[in-house]
């Protein structure tokens, strides 16, 4: 890499996965001027599972992290998809070959386990440096160079000049709202309707049930539906933990005024949403402590018009925040960061020009494939969440196909489906970005 394009300063915000990815993929490539504004204190990640696909593997694999991440996760065989009320299965779909077929496995773990992954490979770059504390306020120019804001919590604000911002700041992003003000247009922010409760059970307070103890030594996924709720449930944390993720209708954030996310929810109130649920489930809901209920809103944007303003980027939740049904959002922040390590990894000079050019290439590659798998999330929830009529007639029946197939052929729950799987799991978004690099960069 030519020494001045080494030393272009690149500025990010957030330090979530896009931000902590996007980070370790331009040390990789060979930047050595990398700066990221956090606006928390620390890392300070919610206790809670995530699941680790193939495709977002293979990517950290590459840059020199996946290792610990691997050894902490429990590596998935099995998804199993009951009925919430009765817990009669509806379908047993086995993934025993998913690394074999994707070179790398599915698992589930702990997101400190993958933050702190992502952080520890940072800390073994001179070229990073961290400012914790300190948020993005506004952006005040994107060309030739971008000049933003930021606030540091205890301090006054102050302007810096970057030659490339990359805004991994989040579903709430700063950065977003200061590019969508600027280009004049509206993000349309879609109201989902639907909230989430994160819950994690300690292992020893499930041991004593072997019911629930078959769950927390399982190798496997389930997940529980009902009318408009559902709950996805796996074992973290070397199997210390299980982790519990619902989602149900919004009737707490639908009046908030402002743009909350999270609340601090009732354990009461929860146990109403589910009361119907089976007694497998009940167990677990009552295992969670009195006052440790927390509530998240789940909310997405339209399809921006672009993700892509001068040198400046969006990544991650920023640009794609999608609903959790494919479990796939932390993984497409990740390709994000993946794609942006290779075009500006590439870049032949230093001019504001081909920084514009490269993100171009950046968005081509990324933005349609990351908004299909927002449309693929929102119609899988739809499905899950059907409550009656001729579509649930029509899931039902493919349920029933799915079961006496032994497991084989399309899943209504997309993130279980082989020929979905194939699509996001098969594609090496690296790869692709090396050609379209090639293919497109001479070409703008
Ligand atoms: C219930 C639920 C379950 C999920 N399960 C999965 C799963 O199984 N698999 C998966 O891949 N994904 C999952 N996701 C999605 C995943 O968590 C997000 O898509 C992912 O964290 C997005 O990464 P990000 O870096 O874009 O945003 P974030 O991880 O949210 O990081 C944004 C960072 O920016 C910081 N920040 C915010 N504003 C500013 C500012 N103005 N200045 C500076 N810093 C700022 C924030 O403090 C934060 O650290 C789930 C999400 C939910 C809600």
């Amino acid at each position: 890499m030519d020494d001045q394009v080494k030393n272009l300063k690149i500025c990010i915000a957030g330090a979530g996965m896009g931000g902590l990815s996007s980070a370790l993929a331009l040390a990789r490539a060979g930047f050595q001027n990398i700066e990221v504004y956090e606006l928390a204190s620390d890392l300070g990640f919610v206790g809670a599972g995530i699941q680790l696909a193939p495709n977002l593997a293979r990517i950290l694999d590459r840059f020199g992290v996946w290792d610990p991440i691997e050894q902490e996760s429990t590596g998935i065989k099995e998804t199993s998809i009951r009925d919430g009320a009765t817990d009669n299965e509806l379908a047993h779909v086995m993934m025993p070959d998913i690394r074999q077929i994707y070179g790398f496995p599915h698992g589930t773990g702990h997101r400190y386990s993958l933050a702190t992954g992502l952080y520890e490979g940072c800390k073994k770059y001179n070229a990073i440096k961290f400012i914790f504390r300190t948020g993005i306020s506004s952006v005040e120019s994107w060309s030739p160079k971008p000049v933003f804001t930021v606030t540091p919590r205890d301090g006054e604000p102050y302007t810096i000049e970057a030659d490339i911002l990359l805004g991994a700041d989040g579903i709430k992003s700063a950065t977003r709202t200061s590019m969508l003000a600027h280009l004049k247009v509206d993000a349309e922010i879609v109201e989902t309707g639907q909230a989430a409760y994160r819950i994690v059970l300690d292992r020893k307070d499930m041991e004593h049930d072997p019911e629930l103890l078959e769950l927390i030594n399982s190798d496997g996924v389930t997940r529980w539906i009902g009318e408009k709720r559902h709950i996805i449930a796996y074992p973290i944390q070397s199997k210390t933990i299980y982790n519990l993720s619902t989602v149900q209708p919004d009737n707490n954030f639908a009046e908030a005024p402002s743009i909350t996310y999270t609340t601090k929810g009732s354990k009461e109130v929860m146990l109403k949403v589910f009361e119907d649920f089976c007694p497998k489930v009940q167990k677990m809901l009552n295992l969670v402590p009195e006052g440790e209920v927390c509530e998240w809103r789940l909310r997405v944007y339209a399809p921006l018009p672009t993700w892509v303003c001068g040198s400046v980027a969006l990544v991650g939740d920023s640009c794609h925040a999608t609903l959790p049904h494919l479990n796939q959002g932390a993984a497409q922040a990740i390709e994000d960061s993946a794609v942006l390590g290779v075009v500006l990894g590439r870049l032949p000079d230093v001019r504001p020009e081909s920084i514009n050019k490269a993100l171009q290439i950046y968005e081509s590659v990324r933005k349609e494939r990351a908004e299909t798998l927002v449309a693929i999330a929102a119609a899988s929830g739809r499905a899950l969440h059907l409550g009656s009529g001729a579509a649930k007639e029509e899931r039902d029946k493919q349920f029933a196909a799915l079961k006496a197939a032994g497991g084989k052929g399309p899943v209504p729950d997309k993130w279980a489906d082989p020929e979905v799987q194939k699509e996001i799991y098969g594609h090496d978004c690296t790869k692709e970005a090396e050609t379209a690099f090639q293919e497109q960069f001479n070409k703008l």
